[in-house]
C-alpha cells in the first residue's frame, strides 16, 4: 500500500492524564525514581520508559517525535529547540574530524555557515555542489565522506534534489544522504525515497504559527539512540532540547498540516501561474517551466502539491524593496524572513536569509539581487490577492 503520511500522524491516539483528548504535558525538568538502581539503569541506557532530566527526553517530546517519525516513516525521531539544533547535531554525531561532506550549495543559509565556517574548526570539509547534477555530486565525493546533504526543495532558490538519484549514490559510497524536507512535509517523502535521515525546521510549516522554534532528525532508532547518550550524543551534550510545553503545542499544530499544505499549494499554483503568465520570472516546482517539475512530480505525494514557496525576480534590490514594502502596506503579506505562516511572507534573500552566503557564490548560484522569496499563505480568497498584488506590481514599476 502506498505510504500516506497524514494518515499515520491521524492514527496516533494520546490521551490525558484524566481522559483529556489531548496529552498531558510532561511540566518538568526532572523526574522521580522509586528506586536508586533505576535511576542507574537509566542513566546506562537500560530503562526503558523511565525519563531521567528532559534534556534527555520528557513524555511530550516523545510524543511530538513519535508524530513526526510516523509522518516521514522512520523507526524514531528527536525533537529540538530549533531546526539548526537539528542538524548541526548530526553533521556532528556522523563526522569527525578528517571526515568529509558533500554538500548542495544552494541550502539554508545558517547550514551553509554551519558547514563552510564552523564545521571546519573541527576539521570537518564540505565540498558544496550543484545538487541537480548527479556527476558533479559523484566526483566530489572521497574516501573521507561521510555525508551528503541537501534540501528537497532548496532554500531559497527551489532547486529540486533528485533524492533517489542521491540514495543510490551514497548506497554506491557507502554515505548516509541527509535531506532536509522542511519546505516539502507531507508532499514528499525523502525516507521512502532512500534517504537516510530525514530533517525538519519545525518552526516554518509543521508548526505553522511563527509562534515558536522547533526542529527534529528522523531516522533509525539507533541515530536517535545516538544522538541522545549521554555519554557521546550530540544532542544530549550540545544541549539544544525543546521544551515540552513547545512539543505539546507543535504536536496539536501537526493535526491540521495536511490541511494546511492543500491550501499552501493551491495558493502558490495559482500565483505562480498568474505571476508567469504576466511574464514576471517566477519560480515554482507546479509550473512546467521549472526544470525540475517531472522530477517533483515523480517524487510527491499528489494531494499536497508543490508547496508554498514560490520566488519571482523583479531585476532589483530597490525594486524588490519598494514592493515588499508596498505590499506590507496593503496588508497582502508580512516583510519578514520565515516561512509556512497563515500569512503571506516575503523576503529578498540576498540580502536576509542568504546573506551568509558570499556575493560571488550567490551569483555563480543564480541567487539575484531582485529575487524575492514568498511564503504564500492561507488566503481563502487568493483571485482577491492576486489582484491586490497586480496593483502592487504595477505602482512599483515591476508590471
Ligand atoms: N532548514 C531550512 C530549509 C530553513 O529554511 C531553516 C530556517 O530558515 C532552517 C533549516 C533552520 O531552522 P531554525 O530557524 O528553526 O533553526
Amino acid at each position: 500500500m502506498k505510504f500516506k503520511p497524514a494518515n499515520n500522524i491521524q492514527d496516533l491516539q494520546y490521551f490525558g492524564e484524566f481522559g483529556g483528548v489531548n496529552p498531558s504535558i510532561s511540566d518538568s525538568s526532572t523526574y522521580t525514581f522509586l528506586s536508586a538502581k533505576t535511576m542507574f539503569d537509566t542513566f546506562e541506557g537500560n530503562a526503558d520508559g523511565c525519563y531521567l532530566y528532559s534534556r534527555h527526553s520528557s513524555p511530550s517530546n516523545l510524543y511530538l517525535g513519535q508524530a513526526l517519525a510516523a509522518m516521514e516513516g522512520t523507526e524514531a525521531a528527536n525533537v529540538s529547540a530549533t531546526g539548526m539544533g537539528a542538524i548541526t547535531p548530526v553533521i556532528m554525531q556522523l563526522c569527525g574530524a578528517g571526515d568529509h561532506v558533500v554538500s548542495s550549495r544552494t541550502i539554508y543559509g545558517g547550514t551553509y555557515a554551519f558547514l563552510k565556517n564552523f564545521a571546519p574548526r573541527f576539521q570537518v570539509n564540505t565540498s558544496f555542489v550543484n545538487i541537480t547534477k548527479l556527476d558533479e555530486v559523484e566526483a566530489a565525493i572521497t574516501p573521507k565522506t561521510k555525508l551528503l546533504y541537501c534540501e528537497t526543495v532548496s532554500n531559497p532558490l527551489l532547486e529540486v534534489a533528485d533524492i533517489p538519484g542521491l540514495a543510490k549514490l551514497a548506497k554506491k559510497h557507502n554515505l548516509q544522504l541527509v535531506v532536509d524536507n522542511t519546505f516539502s512535509p507531507l508532499s514528499v517523502s525523502p525516507k521512502q525515497l532512500g534517504a537516510d535521515i530525514v530533517i525538519h525546521s519545525l518552526t516554518k510549516f509543521i508548526n505553522g504559527s511563527s509562534d515558536t522554534m522547533g526542529g527534529v532528525v528522523c531516522g533509525t532508532q539507533e541515530l536517535i539512540d545516538s544522538l541522545r547518550s549521554v555519554n557521546d550524543g550530540a544532542s544530549m551534550l550540545l544541549g539544544a532540547s525543546m521544551d515540552s510545553l513547545r512539543a505539546a503545542s507543535i504536536l496539536k499544530n501537526m493535526r491540521t498540516l495536511h490541511i494546511r499544505m492543500k491550501q499552501h499549494s493551491h495558493n502558490a499554483m495559482y500565483l505562480a501561474e498568474r505571476f508567469e503568465k504576466e511574464g514576471i520570472k517566477t519560480v515554482y516546482p507546479g509550473l512546467k517551466s521549472h526544470p525540475s517539475h517531472d522530477l517533483f512530480s515523480s517524487m510527491m505525494h499528489d494531494e499536497y502539491g508543490y508547496g508554498g514557496m514560490l520566488t519571482i525576480d523583479v531585476g532589483s534590490i530597490d525594486k524588490a524593496n519598494e514592493l515588499m514594502e508596498l505590499m506590507q502596506q496593503e496588508n497582502i503579506g508580512y516583510l519578514a524572513v520565515s516561512l509556512g505562516f497563515y500569512k503571506t511572507l516575503f523576503s529578498a534573500p540576498g540580502s536576509s536569509t542568504s546573506s551568509e552566503i558570499p556575493e560571488e557564490e550567490q551569483a555563480a548560484m543564480g541567487l539575484t539581487d531582485g529575487l524575492i522569496r514568498f511564503s504564500i499563505g492561507l488566503d481563502n480568497d487568493i483571485e482577491r490577492t492576486y489582484e491586490e498584488m497586480k496593483k502592487c506590481m504595477k505602482l512599483t514599476g515591476v508590471l
